[in-house]
């Protein structure tokens, strides 16, 4: 069926005539492809069509968009991953995979021990960078949901406020901080979540929050901990800034199949 493609346009459906942007242009110039050839298209949203091959310009491919193909490869669960970011390419790495795996929003925080420190143009300019790892990750693993990466924030801030704020409590959901020095094992913790109502189960989410490679200060666990989240532990061997959320998230999806 052909390559994916993320394509951010509003007004994508059936029957109508796209242009591609520069990047799956290019893809599809070096892969040579002739017109009448099928591929696919996704909003990032959810929806996904077949597409055909219109017209090959020399820079410019146009596609028209054919049948809307049905896709379901989310997880039951929404799930956002707060983490102290890993410096070098572990961020990069840790946003591939947990795209693959399923997560739902990815909230980049500094802590107190983060070697990374980014703000101003920096930070808009990494964010930037990250959403595209998703969205190649997504292209490639059959996703038509693509996570959201959020502003880089400070821990404290975004612990006192979004994290905790009405408006959002339904998007972060059960709230786990990921604790080398106490808590309950992930299983346990599952196994306290309220149980759902009949035809509830798209309004469950949960949140993890998982520390830099320096790990959490004592206040900032405090902080937490304080604020109502629960302590659960992965096990007693210490995994890095970007396995430990890779193992909490992989668990969600082994406990709840699609
Ligand atoms: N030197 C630090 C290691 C931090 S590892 C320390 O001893 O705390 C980075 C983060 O991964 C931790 O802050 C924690 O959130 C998470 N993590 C690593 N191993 C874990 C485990 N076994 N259980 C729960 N969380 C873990």
């Amino acid at each position: 069926m052909g390559p994916r493609f993320l394509i951010n346009e509003p007004v994508m459906q059936t029957g109508s005539t796209v242009a591609l942007p520069e990047g799956p242009a290019r893809h599809i110039q070096v892969l040579r492809m002739q017109p009448g050839q099928p591929l696919r298209v996704f909003d990032g949203r959810g929806q996904e069509w077949l597409a055909r091959i219109e017209e090959m310009g020399r820079k410019h491919v146009t596609v028209r968009v054919c049948e809307v193909m049905p896709v379901d490869v989310e997880l039951p669960v929404a799930v956002t991953l707060a983490v102290g970011m890993p410096a070098n390419d572990r961020m990069d790495s840790l946003i591939e995979k947990a795209t693959e795996l399923g997560v739902s929003v990815i909230q980049p925080l500094m802590c107190e021990r983060s070697v990374l420190r980014l703000d101003g143009e920096r930070a808009l300019k990494k964010v930037a960078h990250w959403q595209a790892v998703a969205a190649s990750a997504c292209e490639q693993s059959g996703r038509a949901v693509l996570p959201q990466v959020a502003p880089v924030q400070s821990l404290g801030t975004w612990l006192r406020g979004s994290a905790n704020s009405e408006a959002t409590h339904a998007t972060v959901g059960q709230r786990a901080i990921l604790s080398t020095a106490q808590g309950l094992s992930l299983l346990e913790w599952l196994k306290g979540w309220p149980v759902e109502q009949a035809g509830q189960a798209a309004l469950r989410a949960c949140t993890f929050l998982s520390g830099p490679e320096g790990g959490f200060s004592e206040a900032e666990e405090q902080l937490a901990l304080q604020l109502g989240w629960q302590a659960v532990s992965l096990g007693p061997r210490i995994l890095r800034a970007d396995t430990a959320p890779l193992a909490a998230i992989s668990v969600i999806g082994a406990r709840f199949p699609a």
